[in-house]
Order: C-alpha cells, then sequence, then structure tokens
C-alpha cells in the first residue's frame, strides 16, 4: 500500500514552532486519559495556528460512565470515543466551525476518525511518526486506510519525528513510552 508511515510529510521550517509547541499540548491532553492500555490526545488549533485551541483525549463519555459502561473491559473499544473525534465534538459543542483548522494528535487516526476529519474540513494532521511506525498489528491497516483517504482528500498529514522539548511518558500500546521512543 503506498499509504506507508514513511510517506507522511515532514514539518517544514514555517511550522516547526508551533507544531512543536501543540504536540506538547496534545501530549499533556494525552496524560488526561485514564485508559489503562493506550493514551491518546487531539488539539485543534485554527488555520493561522494562533486563536482558539480545543483539546481532548481518548475516553468513555460522561453518560456512558453514568450508565455504568464499559460493563467488561472487552467492551472498552465500543465504548471509548477516540481522541481525534472527541476534540472535533468539542469544538462543534462550543460553536466552532472546523474547516480549515489544524489538528495535533499523538497517534495516528484510524479509519473512523480519518472519516471524520475528511468530513469536518481539517486541512492539516500533525502527528508522531515512530508511533505511527508503532502501532499494533490490530491497527495497522486502519491507520495506513486512514492516512491514505486523508491524503486523497488533500489533507496534509505531518509526521514529526524526534522528542519535542518535553518529558513524554504517557502509554501506548501498554507500555510506557517516553521521549527516546518518539526517535
Ligand atoms: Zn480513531
Amino acid at each position: 500500500m503506498d499509504s506507508k508511515p514513511s510517506s507522511l510529510l515532514i514539518t517544514d521550517e514555517k511550522h516547526w514552532w508551533l507544531d512543536r509547541m501543540y504536540l506538547q499540548d496534545a501530549v499533556r491532553a494525552a496524560k488526561r486519559s485514564v485508559d489503562p492500555n493506550t493514551q491518546v490526545g487531539s488539539v485543534l488549533v485554527v488555520p493561522t495556528g494562533i486563536g482558539v485551541v480545543v483539546r481532548a483525549w481518548n475516553a468513555v463519555p460522561p453518560k456512558l460512565l453514568q450508565a455504568g459502561y464499559p460493563i467488561r473491559t472487552e467492551e472498552k473499544n465500543y465504548c471509548t470515543e477516540h481522541a481525534e473525534r472527541a476534540v472535533i465534538f468539542n469544538a462543534i459543542r462550543n460553536g466552532l466551525k472546523t474547516d480549515g483548522m489544524t489538528m495535533y494528535c499523538t497517534w495516528a487516526s484510524c479509519s473512523e476518525c480519518a472519516r471524520s476529519i475528511i468530513n469536518f474540513g481539517i486541512s492539516r494532521v500533525v502527528t508522531f511518526s515512530a508511533l505511527v511506525d508503532g502501532s499494533s498489528q490490530h491497527w495497522q491497516d486502519s491507520v495506513f486506510h486512514g492516512i491514505r483517504m486523508m491524503r486523497d482528500c488533500g489533507i496534509s498529514v505531518v509526521g514529526w519525528r524526534g522528542d519535542i522539548g518535553m518529558e513524554l511518558s504517557m502509554r501506548f500500546g501498554g507500555k510506557k513510552i517516553t521521549e527516546k521512543d518518539l526517535i
């Protein structure tokens, strides 16, 4: 498939500082996730990079939690909203138009999230190349299809390589990762 992680765009000089800053923000959002296996954070930023910022992380929605979900651990995937969709919903709930916004996310979007990103007019997605490469077998197909669909719809999918100048320490695929894992 031609949507291998290596085909992600590289951060250019113009975006470097903003990308670094908002990836830090996405990591801080990810750390708020209580998911025992993987923490993912996402941030939406206006096209100029200076303006409204909406954050979210992978989580079971409050109403489902109140209703007692997930009842069993294996139901977690049915109940959990991915960070990418959660941040879009947050933006809409706050009356924002997401067209042309940039999404920063700590992991690659699955195909379901990619469809939402396409549908809601996000124009640029920035994530960590090394974590895309490290996607588990279970998610690989979905992630690669997501990347391909976004790219085919004209979205710039950018992969950041290297640390972002902050301590990382978050859960990814059941293990603790650090800034060294971003290289
Ligand atoms: Zn997803």
